[in-house]
């Protein structure tokens, strides 16, 4: 009798039309601690049929009811008490963020904080969307108007789950957009507790819908529904493709970034110490788990031993532990299926490289997702694990001879997400921030991200730019307005 029954997972409902709801079949699926690997919460397993509902929610709010009627400075109120509503809730959106995709609680609280900080830069930017009076050479006024692109498809990744849905649900909200973002699998909770502040902040009913489902069963019918007319994704080359080809069969507008093999680049004339701190901060912040990871490590041969040894042995104090231990610097991976992906690389890295520091599981814990921060040396470019995206904390150091070896290694990849230079010398560093194929480029520093700034990949990471003005764009069509001044029409018949 005394055998206590285990209390089953909480289960979240999904968020559709205003309302909370199971899935059409009432099917649900597991979501799983990372650090512990038991069953946290149930999430509604959507399908066709929920897809089908969501999106006709947000149709229908878009094309009428309160939301066509709101003016830019009631959209920019309501980001804003969005913005209070996260801060308010933060100590609690923090944990649930660390304990579901593994990341340090410090680390999440700083996601929890940028996402506020994102509904507030939009907030102020709703009433900053201008259109113009083009200077047509005829007695007309020429306008160009902005205007809200329709319903938006958000599709995003598990690494920075609150923090992806704000980059993408604030500038279409701000736009006048309606959304249907579908949260990965893995990492739900954050984005399903935020759906219970959207009435309260005054949005109106299918406005915003949160669906919660694998890729192929409620992804790719979101991707190819016709009345969706923009789909803003985050996560893998691989699906990034697939979702091209989809959206094309309706020509629905297509945003994509995906992810990268990013180039950290130190001239032997970097302040050591920085630099040392850099690399590491660089390719292993979030468990490597970052799509702009510093993942290629570019080092000038006079200071590669000395720099490999250095960084290996501080890369080995890193302090794995749980997530919600504050003095925690790396937690567990996301999920079973990317420890076996990142163990996979470990032992790849094995044959194409030199280990060293890390290479396997973390021995310290009996359960979690845990694999050691991991150094390979002499790698070279061509390898698979300095070609391939790896998404851990595998880093792969690569020596170079002088300027021009460098920029030719660190643009030979197929992608072009981000790269950082260290050097104290500011024309190298300035000719190098050109002559590299990257939308993101950092001196003397990795990482760092603003809300202000753009977010964006070239090549295969990707097109269109989140964040900042470039973020609203992409949730905006041109209208032009020619609007006649003559009494007599200019015509021929
Ligand atoms: P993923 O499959 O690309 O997942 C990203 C999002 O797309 C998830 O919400 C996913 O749903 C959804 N999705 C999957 N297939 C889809 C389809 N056919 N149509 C529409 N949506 C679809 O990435 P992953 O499997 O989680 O991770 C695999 C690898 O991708 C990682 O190891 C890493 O290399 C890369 N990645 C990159 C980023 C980045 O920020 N660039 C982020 C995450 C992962 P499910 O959750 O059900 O899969
Ligand atoms: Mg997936």
């Amino acid at each position: 009798m005394a055998s206590e029954a285990k209390a089953s997972p909480r289960r979240y409902p999904m968020y559709i039309n205003g309302e909370f709801v199971e899935s059409a079949d009432k099917k649900y699926f597991p979501v799983v601690d990372p650090s512990t690997e038991e069953v946290m919460a149930e999430v509604p397993e959507a399908n066709e049929t929920d897809v089908n509902r969501a999106v006709a929610a947000a149709k229908a709010a878009f094309d009428s009811g309160a939301w066509p009627q709101t003016t830019a400075q009631d959209r920019g109120r309501i980001l804003f008490r969005l913005a209070e509503r996260i801060r308010k809730e933060a100590p609690h959106l923090a944990e649930l963020e660390a304990r579901n995709s593994g990341k340090p609680i410090v680390e999440a609280e700083y996601d929890i904080n940028d996402a506020a900080t994102c509904f507030e830069y939009y907030g102020g930017m709703a009433t900053k969307i201008l259109g113009q009076v083009n200077p047509v050479p005829d007695n007309a006024l020429s306008l160009s108007l902005r205007e809200p692109i329709g319903v938006a498809a958000q599709i995003i990744p598990w690494n920075y789950p609150l923090l992806m849905a704000a980059w993408k649900l604030a500038p279409a909200i701000a736009a006048g957009c309606t959304c249907i973002l579908k949260p990965a699998e893995q990492t739900p909770l954050t984005a399903l507790e935020f759906a219970s502040y959207l009435a309260d902040a005054g949005l109106p009913a299918g406005v915003v819908n949160i669906i919660t489902g694998f890729g192929e069963t409620c992804g790719a019918p979101l991707v190819k529904h016709p009345d969706v007319d923009k789909v803003a994704f985050t996560g893998s080359a691989e699906v990034g493709k697939a979702i091209m080809r989809a959206a094309a069969d309706t020509v629905k507008r297509v945003t994509l970034e995906l992810g990268g093999k990013s180039p950290n680049i130190f001239f032997a004339d970097a302040d050591f110490e920085s630099a040392i701190d850099g690399a590491l901060f660089g390719v292993f912040i979030n468990q490597g788990e970052v799509c702009s990871a510093g993942s290629r490590i570019l080092v000038e041969k006079s200071i590669y031993p000395k720099f490999v040894e250095a960084m290996s042995a501080k890369a080995k104090t890193i302090r794995l532990g749980p997530p919600l231990e504050r003095e925690t610097k790396m937690g567990p991976l996301v999920s079973k299926d990317q420890f076996d992906r990142v163990r996979s690389y470990q032992e790849l890295g094995k044959k194409e490289g030199k280990v060293a520091a890390g290479g396997g599981r973390s021995a310290s814990f009996k359960r979690g997702y845990y694999v050691e921060p991991t150094i390979f040396y002499d790698v070279d470019n061509t390898a698979r694990i300095a070609q391939e995206e790896i998404f851990g904390p595998v880093a792969a150091v690569i020596p170079f001879a002088d300027e021009a070896e460098a920029l030719r290694i660190a643009n030979a990849t197929p992608y072009g997400l981000a790269a950082a230079v260290w050097s104290r010398d500011i024309f190298k560093a300035f000719r190098m921030v050109k002559a590299l194929r990257a939308g993101i480029v950092w001196v003397n520093h990795m990482q760092p991200t603003y809300v202000e700034a753009p977010w964006g990949g070239y090549k295969q990471s990707g097109f269109g730019r989140e964040l900042g003005p470039w973020g609203i764009e992409e949730y905006l069509e041109t209208k032009q307005v020619h609007i006649n001044l003559n009494e007599q029409p200019i015509g021929w018949y």
